[in-house]
């Protein structure tokens, strides 16, 4: 495994490994990667094997990105532990290891940036202004970088798959996106770098993210005359019995396009994916979590 630190460095590398795979195997090298900002967990770890698994090239890019996050939101303690996270890459067989300093992603401030609209408008979008431009902004940059031919996301942010792979299709971005399932701690708990923040008392409480998202997928399965409205109302009241949970939106959207569904119709006669999105905050530490449903209620990733 190298660990790279310089775009140009990058670049070459990538492009030499490409060249040499043509020469000597008489092929082409398929790129995987995989975009965090470290602070590794099984849930990186998760899109990192998948990728391990489907190419020849593994890239992991880890940047704590300053564009995508808002004035008052957490970048400066977010948290960081680079030799933990090479020693998770390693363990995973990841090849290169891109490591940039904010200086080398924005040696001057951007003035440029690819910002995806109506999607980005719901959801976290609605809450956090500016922050998908910023992601946007940023994995454009490292696509155009690390130039993959595939590139791994996790549906923990089912918005951002939604904005990512509509970007790439509207801007033709020669990359597929392939979405990942969530990964979670054995008690429900979806695994997240902010997790750290929690208090003992907070974490206990998020549980009934996973609790409440899991009982509204029963509640679809067993009574196909529900409405979204009901699923919306009884999450709400759920995830409010829990005194220190302060709720930043519950939401049911058609999936990928983020558009409305109708709120009193029964979810099983719905002609489409659907998305059930909560983001609640404990103390200072603003969780999410979804489930993505088929219309007849079954959960498509889990
Ligand atoms: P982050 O480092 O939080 O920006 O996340 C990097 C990538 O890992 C994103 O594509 C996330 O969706 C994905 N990811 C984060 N947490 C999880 C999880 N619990 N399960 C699956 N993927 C995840």
């Amino acid at each position: 495994m190298i660990v790279i630190d310089k775009v140009t460095d990058l670049r070459q590398y990538v492009k030499q490994q490409r060249l040499s795979a043509v020469k000597t195997a008489g092929r082409e090298l398929s790129v995987g990667f995989v975009p965090t900002m470290g602070f590794l967990h099984d849930g990186h770890a998760s899109l990192l094997k998948q990728a391990r698994e489907q190419n020849d090239l593994v890239v992991l890019s880890i940047f704590v990105n300053p564009i995508q996050f808002g004035p008052n939101e957490d970048l400066d303690r977010y948290p960081r532990d680079e030799q933990r996270d090479l020693a998770l890459a390693a363990r995973e067989g990841v090849d290169v290891v891109f490591l940039p300093s904010v200086q080398e992603m924005y040696p001057q401030p951007t003035k440029t940036k690819i910002a995806v609209s109506e999607l980005t408008e719901e959801l976290c979008g609605a809450s956090r202004p500016g922050h998908f431009d910023g992601v946007t902004t940023v994995v454009g940059k490292l696509f155009h970088m690390v130039a993959p031919d595939t590139a791994y996301f996790g549906l923990k942010d089912a918005q951002q798959v939604a904005v990512i792979r509509q970007m790439v299709d509207d801007l033709n971005f020669d990359i597929k996106i392939v979405p990942c399932p969530i990964v979670r701690e054995s008690d429900g708990l979806a695994l997240s770098s902010r997790n750290v923040y929690l208090s003992e008392e907070e974490r206990e409480q998020a549980l009934i993210l996973s609790r409440s998202l899991r009982e509204a997928e029963d509640w679809i399965k067993s009574n196909p005359a529900v409405t979204t409205d009901e699923i919306r109302e009884s999450l709400i009241r759920n995830i409010k019995s829990q005194p220190l949970a302060v709720i930043d939106y519950v939401d049911i959207l058609a999936f990928p396009s983020l558009t409305p569904v109708h709120t009193d119709a029964a979810i099983n006669d719905l002609d489409v994916e659907i998305l059930i999105a909560l983001a609640v905050k404990f103390g200072t530490t603003r969780l999410i979590d979804n489930i993505l449903l088929t219309t007849k209620g079954v959960a498509t990733h889990v």
